[in-house]
């Protein structure tokens, strides 16, 4: 069985002294909860003292929510895969729809920028999602489809996870029905299956306005391993409300 994950992106918000009030908090309220493994994507800045303050023992690993796709070198404004690692990241989150839409990435930066994470040891958490246009235009499964074989081109599965983020639903309050976002689900896992070795070890996250309320209805179909949090990440106590509500 795959063990759920929570992951909290906390996109442009928290400077570092906010970033470790939430730690300070959070951490106790967590720290005997087995059967979940929790992330958090903190902005940049914040990295390297919430990697000092959680200690190598934790069990809140910490994620980037981007990098560079060259090792080193004259790309003002970026940051590299070493960096992120020697900040205390083992994850990065690639591919959110945010990105795509103001910053530009495309499923080829994405493959790109998911090569180098994995050649260095940063796991990646791949984001993909239709847009309600999509949805309502039947293309849900075609758009997921292009995503999933850009971004994974030339990829082995170990160290990828997958967050199932409708853009619709992010940032709404329209969750997707656990209905939905299993059947697109199912979906992502054959495609998964058809790819290559390893699937079934490939965690399937879904993010959209998750809620403490309504993780429990989310986590309990089979397809859904865990969410990507936004929102609801912000505060310890409703974002730990989601990481217990999530143990299956
Ligand atoms: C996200 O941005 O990844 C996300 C899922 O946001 P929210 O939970 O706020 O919808």
């Amino acid at each position: 069985m795959r063990t759920p994950l929570i992951a909290a992106n906390w996109k442009m918000n928290k400077t570092g002294s906010e970033a470790e009030d939430f730690i300070n908090s959070f951490s106790p309220m967590v720290k005997d909860c087995a059967g979940v493994d929790v992330l958090i994507a903190p902005p940049f800045t914040a990295l390297s003292s919430l990697s000092a303050l959680l200690g190598s023992d934790s069990n809140i690993k910490l994620a980037a929510q981007n990098v560079f796709y060259e090792e080193k070198g004259a790309y003002t404004g970026e940051i590299s895969v070493q960096m992120l690692m020697s900040a205390g990241c083992s994850y990065v989150i690639l591919g959110h729809s945010e990105r795509r839409q103001f910053f530009f990435d495309t499923d080829e930066s994405v493959n790109k920028k998911i090569k180098i994470s994995l050649k260095n040891g940063l796991k990646a958490v791949l984001c993909i999602g239709e847009s309600l246009k999509e949805r309502d235009g039947n293309k849900t499964f075609h758009v997921l489809e292009k995503q999933l074989a850009g971004s994974l081109k030339g990829i082995g599965l170990d160290e990828i996870t997958i967050a199932y983020e409708p853009i619709w639903a992010i940032g709404t309050g329209k969750t997707a029905t656990p209905e939905q976002a299993n059947e697109v689900h199912v979906f992502i896992r054959k495609w998964l299956k058809d790819y290559g070795e390893g699937s079934d070890n490939v965690r399937i996250l879904y993010g959209g306005s998750v809620t403490p309320e309504n993780i429990g209805t989310l986590i309990a179909k089979p397809e859904i391993d865990g969410a990507l949090v936004g929102g609801a990440s912000l505060k310890p106590d409703s974002f730990a409300k989601i990481v217990t509500g999530a143990i299956k």
